[in-house]
């Protein structure tokens, strides 16, 4: 039986998009793209338990950032479950508690993860059967694009919006430095509208989004110089449009030495490549001295997507999962 003392606690990653071609605007709206997710290991932590009534609180150093009402997309994910579940087995209320870590409208897809979280957290929870948790992936899909690659985590190639995702066998580890500009935000159907606007200005007719050959053999070979090499966004130049400051992070972190950088996704964070632990050390403080203005973390990946970290009160004993990828330390430094 449940109990008011249980909870469920589950750790995503954020993402950055370590390659991503823009194709032309759909008829629904979105626009078809081809991108490579890669989860990077700054996390939000994400613990559901029964309640009353549904609600979501949330803390964290961007916590303040974040809708604390039905808007919430974590919310949105554990009432849309609940509403699939309902017509199998009787779902009550939970109440969602989220540590914020990920940059909020940053381009690293936090509500998203958030939004994967909270229905990994309630699929425990509810110890859903195998045909609800086939329904899982669905939910994910209509819940947002880079929700499905937030169960998956590791390095993926994303197709459709986004939403259609097929892992990558990247073996090895990146190491990436992320600066998120303060008081700085994009927000992403800006960024595209400004993407086909430079489109439009520059002549520009984009063909069908594939993925690049150059950057999955430099996944392949976990190559760390290859990989920076190759880094791509299509959005980048819209994001700086947007934003110009954004040029100035990212010229500032290359003459540090990092071997790579890119805008991540729609922005604003921009993700740093470098190739050690020491390499990101350095980085962070040089940019931290000498940079634009931000928060600077430093991460690794891939790192798995979100997953059961703690459950109390549970019936059985939680037994957690192979890890397939080796999560590294997020070690924060100040900005
Ligand atoms: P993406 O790259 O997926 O488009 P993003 O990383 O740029 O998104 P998010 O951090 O996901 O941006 O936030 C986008 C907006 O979603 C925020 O401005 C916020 O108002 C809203 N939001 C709703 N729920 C959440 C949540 N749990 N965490 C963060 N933002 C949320």
């Amino acid at each position: 039986m449940t109990s008011q003392a249980e909870t469920v606690t589950v750790r995503v990653p954020g993402k950055i998009n370590l390659g991503l071609s823009v194709g032309p605007l759909r008829e629904d709206g979105y626009h078809e793209l081809s991108t490579i997710y890669h989860a990077v290991s700054l996390y939000d932590t994400v613990t559901v338990q029964p309640a009353d009534d549904w609600s979501v609180h949330v803390t964290g150093p961007w916590g303040d950032r974040v809708p604390a009402d039905a808007s919430n997309l974590a919310l949105v994910a554990a009432r849309t479950l609940a509403r699939r579940r309902a017509r199998r087995a009787k779902v009550d209320p939970v109440r969602i508690d989220i540590d914020k870590n990920i940059p909020v409208a940053g381009g690293m897809a936090g509500g998203s993860a958030d939004a994967a979280a909270a229905l990994v957290g309630c699929r425990e929870l509810w110890a859903l059967d195998h045909i609800e948790n086939d329904m899982l992936e669905g939910i994910a899909a209509g819940l947002g694009s880079d929700v499905p690659f937030l169960l998956h985590g590791g390095t993926a190639i994303g197709t459709g919006r986004g939403e259609q995702v097929t892992s990558v066998l990247a073996r090895g580890e990146l190491h990436w430095v992320l600066w998120a500009g303060e008081d700085l935000s994009l927000s992403t159907p800006e960024v595209y509208a400004e993407c086909d606007r430079l489109r439009e200005e520059a002549g520009t007719v984009p063909g069908t989004p594939e993925p690049s050959g150059e950057l999955m053999a430099a996944l392949r070979r976990m190559d760390t110089d290859a990989v920076a090499d190759a880094l791509h966004n299509d959005l980048q130049d819209a994001a700086i449009s947007l934003q110009p400051v954004l040029s100035e992070a990212l010229a500032a972190g290359l003459d540090l030495g990092a071997r790579g950088a890119l805008v991540s996704g729609s922005g604003p964070t921009v993700a740093f490549l470098v190739g050690s632990q020491t390499e990101a050390i350095d980085l962070s403080v040089g940019l931290a001295a000498n940079g634009p203005h931000g928060d600077i973390v430093r991460a690794t990946g891939p790192v798995p997507g979100a997953q059961v970290v703690h459950h109390r009160n549970s019936p059985e004993p939680y037994r957690a999962l192979p890890t397939p990828h080796r999560p590294g330390p997020p070690g924060p430094v100040t900005g």
